[in-house]
This record gives C-alpha cells, structure tokens and sequence, in this order.
C-alpha cells in the first residue's frame, strides 16, 4: 500500500492543522496507531467554506456532460484501486476484508449512477393561463453543500453524498468521522487524480461541534447532509434555524425482521445473517428485532442458531472472519451494557451469554429469546452482533410490533405469499422494507427513512433533487 494521506484537503491543498494539533486513528482490531489527521481550528473551516465558495460559479457552469465525465472517473479509480481501498477500510474500520471490497464497488456504484443522473437534470415547461405567457422551471444547484459522515461506511456514506452534489454541480465540503478519516482523504485524492478542479471538494477534520456549527452557522453553506445518530440529527435540525439552511438527515433505525408462518425458514434464516451480522451488526439497516410467527420460531430459532455458530470472530484482514471488532471500547461499553439489562430483564440466552462479560472489542455473536417491547434491547439501536426475538400471532400483531419504535428506517419481511407480504408492507411505517431480501441498498434506489430516522433521500433521482433548487420563470 502506498503512503496513507493524512492531510486536510482545502482549496485544492493538502493541509496539517495550523496549530500542528493533530487526531490519532488507530487501527481497532489491535490498537496499531495508523496516522495521525489535522485537528484544524476554525479560520482553516472557513477557509475550506469560502475555497467551496469560489469554486462553486466554474463547476455549476460547467457542462453537465463534464461533470458527469469527472465523476465517471472517480467511479472507475476507485474500482481499479479497489484492493488499496479496501485494505484501507478495513485497517481503520474493522470490517472484513470481503464487505470493504464490497463497500469500496458500492461507493464507485455512486459515482457512476449519478455521472449519469448529471446530464438528466431536466427542467419542466407549464402550460400558463394566457395565451401571452410562458412558464418554465429550472432546476439549479442549491449552491455550497456540506456533509458530516460516520464510521460504519466510511467511504460509502461520503462517496453517497459527494456524487450526488457534485453530479448536481454543488460544490462540497465533508467531515468525515475522527474514527475513519483516512478513506475520505484517500477519496480526495483520487478526487485531485480524476481532474476534479480545486475547491469542488474540501475536506476537514477536526473538533466535531467546532466544524458542524461553522458549516451549520455559515450562511455560505446552503446544504448540509448528516449521517449519524438521531441525538446529533436533532442538534442540526436547530442549528439549522439560524440560516434556514436545507438538511438530509440519514439518522438511527431499529429495523424489524418479520417472519410469516408461510416463509422460506432456509431462506429467512439466509436473510438474517446478513441483514444481522455485517459490519458486526454495526449498520443503520442491521435487523434490531426477529418478530417470528409463534408456529416457526422453534424451528427458526435452531435454524438461526446454527448458522450463527459457524461465524468466525477476528481481524478483519483474516480471510476466514465474518465478525470483526467494534468500532472502540465505547461501542463495547454498550453494547454489554444493553446485553445485561436484557439479561437482567429476562431474556433467554440462546447463544454467547458470554457476551454480557466481554471486555474485547471482538464480541461472540449472541442470539437472545423472549424478547418484550418494555426492553431497552427493544428500544435502542444495539449496532453490535446481537440477535433478539420475539413471537406474535396475528398479521395485525406482527404490523404493531414492528412499528413499535420511534424509528423508521429499514423493515424485512419474509413471507411465501406476495399479496400478504405487501398487505402487510403498506402499513410499516418505515422508508424501507425489503421483502424475501435484506440486501436493499442499491445507488439507483432512494435510500432513507421517516420518523426519527430523518428525512431527504440518498441515492435514486430523489437523491439528486436533496442537491436541487427550482425556479420558476414567469415570461410575458
Ligand atoms: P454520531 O455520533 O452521530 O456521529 C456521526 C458524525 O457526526 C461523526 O462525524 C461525528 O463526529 C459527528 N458529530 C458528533 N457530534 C457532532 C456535533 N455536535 N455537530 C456536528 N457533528 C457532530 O454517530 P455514530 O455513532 O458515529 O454513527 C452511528 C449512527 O449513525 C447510528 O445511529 C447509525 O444508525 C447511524 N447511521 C445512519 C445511517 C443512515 O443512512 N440512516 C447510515 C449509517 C449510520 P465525532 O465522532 O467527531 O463526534
């Protein structure tokens, strides 16, 4: 692998810190210090803001058709890097190597979608009242974007984000999470390598409230798309007020996985590996809740149970693992502490009980029975290799169960027969269900949720219009 970047990415420069103070990333399946990245003070945010600025006039001119070539390319760098990429992911995220490989063609997927969607930016044509009039409506760029990013997808919530503002011909800031910097400041450089012109994209690390009240509090900033957990997703909502500025707020979930007496067991159990384990259930979409039909349960439970045993817990950069670590100490803290109160609670333990005492970051995957809605293992998003169910009776159970929550991000449901399985869709209250499937994200469809999982759309021609301004043309 070449030499990691470790610098900020300002106005076409690579940038330490002005004051020199800089952030460690360490690697968390053994504690190897990896690089250190700028903790930039305030002045080089603004700098970054008023770069974006000044590059936005060139870039939103620019022909659609160049913009589009301009991403194309960063799509096919980051294919041809992809080893280099993945390798990345992995070492500063935990994952294994296979989902970073997986991450890394998602993210290029991005790229490429929206180079396509730039030259499709279609304005509209009304037919007005007068015969002497004629109305057209526009759509341009929102201006300056920003984005703040977390660790679990640390190239593919950015790369997400940036395709689709710079495919709309925004121009682009990110901060992208303390723990994972280094795959968005290697995005950045093949950003530069793909002939992107200075200022389009900026990227800055640093003091977390610092820069998200600058970019919040900038009236420069038109646009600011935040991926992370509702608590902070509620903290920009205000910190919007003061510049009415525009969010796409892609916050926590609480997804639940439904399983129908008439479903493909085989394939539910296929489903819930999946959509339950990767990333070692560190995923917005990750199943937090089986609502398994009482006449299946046993049956799924041992099915569920068995194929849980199999997985293999280590380093990431170990061909053989299927669960890495967790993210730091922190995200162990709790999820231990969610295991014992479940425990305490009077859930039953079917699987790595162990769990509730772990003082690793590499937790044993753990499958827990007799799950109830007063939990907090119901309530809260647990983001770690734990799966719980519950039983219910009726469709009509099934449906409020699942939409117990304050969350409404992603929903599963398995099921033989299609006209109930969408019966039943219609009334989650969730911006996403996947039905007979858990692998449901796709750069052509719009990801994102309702409730308190946020609001905007990412991915899909939705996702560009998140980056889309109208005006109306009224010529007499
Ligand atoms: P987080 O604590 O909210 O952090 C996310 C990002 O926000 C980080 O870059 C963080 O930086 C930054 N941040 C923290 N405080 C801030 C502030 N006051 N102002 C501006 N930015 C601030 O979330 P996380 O624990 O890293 O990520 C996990 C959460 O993300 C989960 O809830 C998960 O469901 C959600 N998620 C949602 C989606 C989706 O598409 N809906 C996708 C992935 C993850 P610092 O770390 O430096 O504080």
């Amino acid at each position: 692998m070449k030499k990691m970047q470790s610098l900020c990415l300002i106005n076409g420069e690579w940038r330490a810190a002005r004051s020199g103070s800089t952030i460690p990333v360490t690697n968390p399946a053994t504690g190897e210090h990896l690089a250190d990245v700028p903790q930039i003070d305030q002045e080089q945010v603004l700098e970054a803001i008023r770069s974006a600025e000044t590059a936005l006039p060139a870039w939103q001119h620019r022909p659609a058709r160049e913009r589009a070539q301009v991403l194309r390319r960063i799509g096919d760098l980051l294919q041809e890097r992809q080893d280099e990429c993945a390798q990345l992911i992995t070492l500063e995220q935990g994952k294994p190597l296979r989902e970073s490989l997986g991450e890394v063609s998602y993210s290029a997927n991005y790229f490429q979608w929206f180079s396509e969607e730039a030259v499709r930016i279609y304005g509209e044509i009304i037919p007005s009242d007068s015969a002497n009039k004629r109305i057209f409506v526009l759509k341009q760029p929102i201006g300056v974007a920003a984005a703040i990013t977390p660790w679990n997808f640390p190239i593919a919530m950015l790369a997400r984000k940036m395709a689709a503002a710079l495919a709309a011909g925004c121009t682009f800031i990110a901060k992208p999470a303390p723990e994972t910097p280094l795959s968005a400041l290697f995005l950045g450089e093949l950003c530069q390598e793909a002939g992107l012109p200075a200022g389009v994209v900026n990227l800055v690390t640093g003091d977390a409230a610092m820069i998200g009240s600058t970019l919040m509090a900038s009236p420069i900033v038109k646009k600011v798309s935040f991926t992370g957990s509702t608590e902070v997703g509620k903290l920009l909502i205000r910190q919007s007020a003061d510049t009415v500025k525009k969010l796409t707020l892609e916050l926590g979930g609480n997804a639940p996985f439904v399983v129908l007496d008439d479903a493909d067991l085989e394939k539910a159990v296929e489903g819930a590996i999946y959509g339950k384990y990767r990333n070692a259930g560190q995923t917005c979409i990750c199943v937090n809740r089986f609502l398994v039909h009482e006449s299946v349960a046993q049956t799924f439970t041992d099915l569920l149970v068995a194929r849980t045993r199999a997985l293999v817990v280590g380093n990431g950069l170990d061909e053989k693992t299927s669960i890495g670590p967790l993210i730091n100490d922190a995200a162990r803290d709790k999820v231990v502490g969610i295991l014992q109160s479940a425990s305490n609670d009077g859930a039953t333990f079917v699987l790595g009980q162990e769990a509730c005492a772990a003082t690793s970051r590499f937790i044993p995957p753990v499958v827990i029975s007799q799950v109830k809605p007063s939990m907090r293992i119901w309530k809260e998003e647990i983001f770690g290799p734990v799966a719980t169910i519950a039983t219910f009776r009726t469709d009509a159970e099934a449906i409020a169960l699942a939409n117990d929550t304050q969350y409404g991000l992603a929903a599963y449901l398995y099921s033989g027969s299609l006209s109930r399985a969408l019966a039943i869709a219609e009334r989650l209250e969730y911006g996403m269900v996947g039905i007979n499937d858990t692998a449901i994200s796709a750069a052509q469809a719009p990801f994102g949720g309702i409730k308190q999982s946020g609001f905007g759309r990412e991915g899909s021609a939705h996702g560009i219009e998140d980056y889309l301004v109208l005006k109306y043309l009224s010529v007499a």
